[in-house]
């Protein structure tokens, strides 16, 4: 056991402690590394807020990049110096799931909870989402990790193992966007941008972002959008319908947790259009659509969970897009934090940028 810096949750809603914490060496087949950036997601500030329960204390925090410093037994493919990206997504390459290509609904469960972490006087401390990675150093399975040039900024390199895959991926993997096609992209937030921006590399015709800000709108458009329409308007799918000469979107991606823009996405669809649910509303949320309607159009409703990504496939042609010029990263960076100001940065966060805000280690 080493002492490492954390920031833990020890009461939902209530501020992170920032404290010494335990870290196991890595076991059979992970990885330990140091952190150099962790960058904050809605989904730290919605566990941590209590939106889907969870043991308490945890450590939150999945979007991270840095070096190996120690690799356990069995580690192939890696050693200590690597430059890689942290992802939550733990898979176990034989259930059906991953045999199927679909590692990110793994179907294998662990137990994050007697996972790597303790408090400091020894007590069961919850390494959530596998990850723990609001910490100086992380150990976490070889499965979570991809390589990275190591001149690639780390900062711009912890946004590619949450945000960015999840929108990316939902064009490319989930919605399987053709060039030409039409797109409507609810939700210009950190998610939605990256929808934005997958949609123009894939060769969208045209991406009408939806959004209640004119500010994200306007920055929706930096990253690809062709149409703004803002979502306080009465019946906004009328606006997007009009963008697209008439006729519905081919794909809808609905990036936001609100419900009402899980109710009115299929609205926006053309005929055999395809609607995918990528945001997280809070647990028990419930939403109703008219059955028929989809039935007798051909249309469909899809969850995507991380992009349905691959992660060993996905994450390096991202990286070389970004290194291209192609997929836009520091863009998305709204602010560099130091760990101590995790809750001044998460507060930030919460006034509802559309950015991301990333906490960097000295
Ligand atoms: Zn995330
Ligand atoms: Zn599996």
């Amino acid at each position: 056991m080493q002492t490492i810096k954390a920031a833990v949750c020890h009461e939902f809603g209530a501020p992170l402690v920032i404290e010494q914490v335990q870290l196991a060496p890595p076991g059979m087949g992970e990885v330990e590394v140091t952190l150099d950036a962790v960058a904050i997601c809605h989904s730290d500030i919605s566990y941590a807020e209590g939106a889907w329960g969870g043991h308490l204390p945890a450590v939150y925090g999945h979007e991270a990049a840095g070096v190996i410093t120690s690799t356990g037994s069995g580690v192939q493919g890696f050693a200590v110096g690597d430059s890689v990206v942290v992802t939550l997504i733990r898979s176990c390459g034989t259930c059906p799931s991953c045999a199927g290509g679909r590692p990110v609904i793994c179907e294998t469960l662990y137990d994050t909870v007697s996972g790597p972490l303790k408090t400091a006087d020894g007590k069961p401390l919850d390494q959530a989402m596998a990850c723990g990675a609001f910490a100086e150093k992380v150990v976490v399975d070889q499965r979570q990790i991809v390589k990275i040039p190591e001149d690639m900024g780390k900062d711009a390199a912890a946004l590619v193992s949450c945000g960015v895959i999840t929108g990316v991926g939902a064009v490319v993997n989930a919605a399987q966007l053709r060039a030409g096609q039409d797109v409507v992209v609810i939700g210009a937030g950190g998610v939605g941008l990256n929808a934005i921006q997958g949609a123009r590399i894939a060769g969208a015709r045209r991406i009408v972002a939806v959004d209640m800000s004119p500010e994200k709108l306007a920055i929706a458009k930096e990253f690809g959008a062709t149409h703004g329409v803002l979502a306080t308007e009465e019946k906004p799918w009328k606006a997007a319908f009009k963008a697209l000469g008439g006729r519905g979107a081919d794909a809808v991606l609905i990036t936001v947790g609100a419900i009402p823009a899980y109710e009115q996405a299929p609205r926006y669809l053309a005929r055999g259009g395809k609607a995918v649910l990528i945001g997280m509303p809070h647990s028990g949320a419930k939403a109703s659509y008219e059955p028929v309607v989809l039935a007798a159009v051909g249309q469909g409703l899809i969850g995507s969970k991380m992009g349905d990504v691959v992660i060993q496939r996905d994450i390096p042609w991202m990286v070389d897009l970004y290194q291209q010029g192609r997929l836009k990263l520091d863009e998305l960076i709204s602010g560099r934090w130091t760990l101590e100001q995790i809750n001044e940065a998460i507060a930030d966060t919460k006034t509802g940028s559309a950015k991301r805000n990333v906490i960097v280690f000295g």
